[in-house]
């Protein structure tokens, strides 16, 4: 047993000064206090804010951060598709103990830049041949050891990924990716969930790719299919000629698409949603299902910008998350989120209210929504049964000293960097 004096913690309703926290051998929460204990108290240097939530990763994609800003001289363009082409080329080349060590690396990385979650996105599942290996959680499991290792909590969302595109077989550089139907892509689910099992960070949701990646009827019965009360993702919206392509096959636009066909509720996660009209906007907010924002990915690929500002004050749902992990920090995942609403406006603080204040808007948001998509409901804040964990940011620095309490959480967001926080 150890008690830990903070001058400050972030909970739920804001700062609370000077906080004993008491926390047995297994670094399980006693007792939250603002008495001193009569045990020795051993003080904590900085203010304690909660492990930021990353809802969306694609590890093996880290491998490339960085590989593709320049134009072949045999290129005319480069585009959010000839990039995908890059990507699949990575894809056929990783082995299961390359993908274990780029994980392992992006997942420590993750958590020095203050992330204490991550929810996997993963649909690299099968050999270089696109034949299932020996073990057919194989690829899965090697996410979940690299989690293990860097000390961070994973949510991995096996992905069905079925085409090539609307109404068209599978390419053959997709072939990793490919579970032919909703039994088999099941089955997969099973097998990764029976390996996590023997990991006590780990838990499993279940995601369809997009729309233009497995049949509309087998994204209908998937989904009635699986129990509620998981996370389930998907990519939806993200470039202009996917919402062409859905509206020439389905003969409708994505999200007004899922709606319509898809029960959606709080268990839903959309990834990037960019492009949505008011109605698709207000379909969303309507069903309680939420949005992930992957603002420096979305702005490597030349994506656009998410309607956040109607969004949000629509009373909309959304997180964070790295994607292809060209960006790897939270504050910049939230600064950029929010600067592309004042970039747009031409104005300060747009999803303030009169009194608000956009970091402590935009943090609480993203955590809430983000612990969701974990499908997680404890560890968002510090309460008495839950591991003690989160960040510390330096009290001490230039930055943060003598700033008043209300502008810590905005100092980090708008002005910091990894270097400032610490993570216990
Ligand atoms: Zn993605």
């Amino acid at each position: 047993m150890k008690t830990y004096l903070l001058k400050k913690v972030l909970q739920k309703d804001g700062w609370h000064k000077n906080s004993y926290i008491t926390v047995d051998d297994n670094q399980l929460i006693l007792e939250i206090s603002t008495e001193k204990p009569e045990a020795e108290v051993f003080p904590l240097e900085g203010y304690l804010i909660p492990g930021f939530k990353n809802s969306h990763s694609h590890a093996f994609q880290y491998a490339m951060a960085g590989l593709n800003e320049s134009i072949p001289d045999s290129a005319d363009g480069d585009d959010f598709w000839s990039w995908r082409e890059n990507m699949y080329s990575l894809a056929l080349s990783i082995s299961p103990e390359e993908l274990q060590e780029i994980a392992t690396n992006l997942y420590m990385e993750m958590r020095r830049h203050g992330y204490s979650h991550v929810a996997e996105f993963h649909y690299l599942h099968h050999d270089t041949e696109g034949l299932p290996y020996k073990n057919p959680a194989e690829m899965s499991e090697r996410l979940m050891v690299a989690a293990n290792q860097a000390g961070l909590s994973l949510t991995l969302i096996p992905i069905f990924y079925q085409m090539g595109g609307f109404n068209s077989d599978p390419n053959d550089r997709q072939r990793r990716f490919i579970c032919k139907d909703v039994d088999s892509y099941l089955e997969l689910v099973e097998e990764i969930k029976k390996s996590a099992e023997s990991f006590d960070n780990v838990i499993v949701g279940a995601g369809v790719h997009s729309l233009r990646a497995v049949k509309s009827e087998d994204i209908i019965r998937l989904f009635k299919k699986l129990p509620s009360g998981i996370p389930k993702h998907i990519h939806i919206s993200e470039q202009i000629k996917e919402v062409q392509d859905c509206v020439s096959h389905l003969g409708q636009r994505p999200v007004e698409w899922l709606c319509e066909n898809v029960n959606l509720d709080e268990d839903y996660h959309l990834v990037h949603s960019t492009h949505i009209n008011e109605d698709e906007l207000k379909k969303i907010i309507d069903s309680k299902a939420n949005v992930i924002l992957c603002p420096s990915t979305e702005a490597n690929l030349g994506d656009g910008l998410f309607p956040l500002k109607d969004f949000h004050h629509g009373g909309g749902s959304y997180s964070i998350g790295t994607d292809s992990h060209i960006g790897l920090s939270p504050m910049e995942e939230l600064r950029w989120m929010e600067y592309g609403v004042r970039l747009i406006e031409r104005k300060r603080n747009p999803l303030c209210g009169p009194g608000e204040n956009s970091a402590e808007l935009i943090f609480h948001k993203s955590q809430k929504a983000g612990l969701m998509a974990m499908g997680r409901t404890t560890q968002d804040y510090f309460e008495v049964g839950q591991k003690f964990g989160g960040l510390l940011i330096q009290e001490d620095n230039p930055l943060f000293k003598d700033k008043p309490e209300e502008s810590i959480l905005s100092t980090l967001i708008y002005s910091a960097g990894p270097e400032h926080i610490k993570y216990i």
